[in-house]
């Protein structure tokens, strides 16, 4: 057996980031900029009004003093209209502030009186201080700023800050094409009829749905029997259509276990068993240059093996760190005991953290391999280092599911 770190370190080794591409804003929430982003022009543009009001020319006279409304200014004017000193303009939020403008009066605060000529006074009923309720130019960015910076995960927000700078596409990493595939002899496609001696293939379908979660496009190299042909056929086809592969089942210790066959003939293969449980047995190799993962069959070890060890490779390959997701610290709700065996233990747990102290765990129930119940009711999975296990109130590590 060798430390999960070891097995890291191997797989850190062979991944790397996929190459940029240039996508349209709208497909680049989730992706990794590949480029630094800065603002050409001031954002904002220009000087305008925060308030509907009115625009003065003359910011120093006691409250109560009429103004002369001499324009209208709504957004996306020009407001080129020069406002002397005892005049105003009718402006809108957004509105470009005309020149001459000192100060902008919210509408709240005003009065309008009409004029003999047709035209209004305007008068505003406290004092304006000079620049009020105007939003200059470049307050937010100015011309020369880093917009968005590289290697920067996009959320919405930097769509909004890519777009104000003047971007319709942004270089990103690309985001991984994982093909998923399945073996086992014993394996059926869900909804089948079962003979005795086969079981619903559960892993392709949670796998495909953990990688389109983690932001990945996938292929879907079903599922074959045990046999190396149809096992290398299928790897083969996922080393042509996609980025990374993830298989599960056929890499333990059984005789008909093709998917380390195969892989130790066409692939730079290395075969681990790992000082974790579950998920002991683990595959990785690098086919045609696409790494491939030989996750364990049993239906948790896979899962479990996946978290561990393909998430932090599909970071790595999406222009992230290589990681997982992070544990956080917590309670033991109740006592976790175990065995020393020298494997580290991954216990199916649901996170309490309803209270205002560390959030606390519980186990969900039956904690085999293979029984993905306890893992569906499960939002976390506790570390328990090699010993005897931890009591009740102290502290422990959990990797978080969701
Ligand atoms: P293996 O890793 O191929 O030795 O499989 C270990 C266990 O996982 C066996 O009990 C298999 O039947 C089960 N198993 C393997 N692949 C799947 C799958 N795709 N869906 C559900 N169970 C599986
Ligand atoms: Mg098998």
């Amino acid at each position: 057996m060798i430390p999960l770190d070891d097995a890291l370190a191997h797989v850190r080794d062979r991944v790397r980031p996929l190459p940029s591409q240039r996508v349209p804003l709208a497909r680049a929430v989730g992706c990794v900029t590949a480029e630094r982003v800065t603002a050409s022009t001031p954002v904002p543009p220009f000087d305008n009004s925060a308030v509907d009001g009115f625009a003065l020319g003359d910011v120093s006279p006691p409250p109560g003093t009429w103004h002369r409304v001499v324009a209208t200014v709504a957004a996306g004017d020009t407001g080129d209209v020069r406002i002397e000193p005892g005049a105003a303009a009718r402006i809108m939020t957004g509105a470009p502030v005309p020149p001459g403008t000192r100060g902008v009066a919210m509408v709240e605060h005003t009065s309008l009186r009409p004029r003999p000529d047709g035209g209004e006074d305007v008068c505003v009923d406290r004092a304006v201080a000079a620049d009020a309720n105007i939003r200059r130019a470049g307050e937010d960015l100015a011309a020369g700023d880093v917009a968005v910076d590289e290697s920067v995960l996009l959320r919405p927000a930097h769509l909004g800050v890519l777009a104000s700078v003047g971007r319709s596409e942004v270089d990103v990493v690309g985001c991984p094409t994982v093909a998923v595939l399945s073996t086992g002899d014993e394996l059926v496609p869900p909804g089948t009829p079962l003979r005795r001696g086969q079981i619903p293939d559960s892993n392709r379908g949670v796998l495909i749905a953990l990688c389109r979660a983690a932001g990945c496009e996938v292929v879907d190299l079903g599922l074959v029997g045990d046999d190396e042909d149809a096992v290398e056929r299928a790897l083969r086809a996922g080393a042509a259509s996609a980025d990374v592969i993830v298989s599960s089942g056929g890499v333990s210790m059984g005789d008909f276990d093709p998917v380390k066959a195969v892989l130790g003939r066409i692939a730079d293969m290395r075969w681990m068993q790992i000082a974790i449980k579950p998920a002991k047995p683990f595959a990785f190799g690098v086919l045609d240059g696409v790494p491939v993962f030989g996750l364990p069959g049993n239906p948790v070890s896979s899962v479990v093996s996946f978290e561990l060890l393909a998430r932090p490779a599909l970071c790595r390959m999406a222009g992230l760190p290589f990681a997982g997701r992070p544990s956080f610290t917590a309670v033991a709700g109740e006592g976790f005991r175990r065995r020393e065996d020298g494997k580290t233990h991954y216990v199916r747990v649901r996170v309490d953290d309803s209270t205002d102290d560390l959030p606390s765990v519980r186990s969900t129930g039956g904690q085999g391999s293979h029984q993905m119940s306890a893992l569906a009711s499960a939002d976390g999975l506790a570390v328990l280092p090699d010993g005897p296990g931890v009591e009740a109130g102290e502290r422990l590590q959990v990797i978080p599911l969701d």
